[in-house]
């Protein structure tokens, strides 16, 4: 019974793991880490270990045959206080009608499919006894030992079901403070920029959706933008991106953005701040910096070189352009020209310099 609910899911084109119980705690059978990112072939379903499966799972992070990810809400009872419990119960009342189901130690799930793909959510189980069963958990599903289905439901499919679980917590989504200090009609104006440079899929109620630009050829689009919080995610290695971000990295000049003089270094970017040079991440975050008259040096070099991983000689001819440039532009600015640096949308550090001052 076990592995004939397991193959139906399986038919739907998830990954499931059989699972034994060892007091209330499930242990899946066999290595199953090759499941997050490979599609389980007939054959690899029939010589998982059912002969001494109790239950099975589903890997959340690998998208069924629709492109859809399996996420489940979870209110747990155990180890969990009555305050907690309470808050839990009524919450789950909140939610999307859906496919419900009792786990094993007397929890509910409610089981949704999700378009945009979610991450686990966890910091919640304490305070409201929730969590989100999602981005690479295994999911234990009924008729496993313990579990029963409460009802008739489908899974109901959710645009994005990490975004429907902070909306009923009434608890913040940090993925939608990623642009935070932009003015929204200059990230408007930046959305239609981009959406011109994506091999756009089709469109939701919140997101649009593409064919993934970093991860070719990607046959399910598996990228998705929100269209009024300006936040990317890439499902494949999960990342997060404010529409900055994604235009760097996909070589679109954005209106509006005065980028300061700047230089790729890999995933890296070389940045000028008046005399000081310093090495971003692509989160924009500084990791390296040094003088401007220090960049040229040997030792320098080595360092940028070390940092990103780009070619020694590579580093050489960078460094050169982007010296021999800082010097045109700052004798450019004995001409009264204002040079305009921006090093991080973060309010509290933005900083935007207009140096209207002679820099020698
Ligand atoms: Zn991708």
């Amino acid at each position: 019974m076990i592995r004939e609910a397991a193959y139906k899911w399986w038919q739907h084109g998830f990954n499931v793991v059989p699972v034994k119980f060892f007091e209330d705690k499930k242990q899946p059978l066999g290595d199953w880490a090759r499941w997050h990112s490979k599609r389980q072939s007939e054959k690899d379903f029939n010589d998982l270990p059912w002969g001494s499966a109790e239950g099975f799972g589903i890997v959340t992070d690998y998208p069924n045959n629709e492109g859809l990810f399996l996420a489940v809400v979870d209110y747990d009872v155990k180890r969990v206080s009555e305050e907690a419990k309470a808050k839990g119960k009524e919450l789950l009342g909140k939610f999307p009608i859906t496919r419900m189901e009792k786990t094993a130690t007397g929890g509910i799930h409610l089981v949704y499919l999700s378009k945009v793909k979610p991450k686990a959510v966890r910091e919640f189980h304490d305070s409201h006894a929730l969590e989100l069963i999602a981005g690479g958990l295994l999911a234990v599903m009924a008729p496993s030992k313990g579990y029963t289905i409460l009802n008739d439901n489908e899974p109901t499919i959710l645009e994005d079901a990490q975004g429907i679980f902070y909306q009923v917590l009434g608890v913040n989504d940090d993925r939608a403070e990623v642009n935070e200090g932009v003015d929204s009609s200059l990230l408007e104006k930046w959305l239609s920029q981009i959406k011109a440079k994506l091999k756009v899929a089709g469109e939701g109620h919140q997101y649009i959706y593409a064919h993934c630009p970093f991860h070719p050829p990607d046959k399910h689009p598996s990228f998705a933008i929100h269209k009024t919080k300006y936040y990317a995610v890439d499902f494949h290695d999960n990342q997060v991106y404010n529409l900055r971000q994604l235009a760097r990295a996909l070589g679109v000049e954005l209106d509006g953005v005065p980028e300061g003089l700047t230089c790729k270094l890999g995933a890296y970017r070389l940045n000028l701040v008046e005399r000081d040079v310093f090495l971003l991440d692509f989160k924009d975050q500084p990791v390296f910096t040094c003088k401007l008259h220090a960049l040229n040096s040997e030792k320098t070099k080595t360092r940028l070189a070390e940092l990103t991983g780009v070619d020694k000689a590579d580093v050489e001819r960078k460094v050169a352009e982007f010296t021999f440039k800082a010097h045109v532009m700052q004798n450019s600015v004995r001409d009264e020209q204002p040079t305009i640096l921006m090093t991080s949308w973060k309010p509290e550090k933005r900083m935007l310099m207009f140096s209207m001052r002679k820099l020698r």
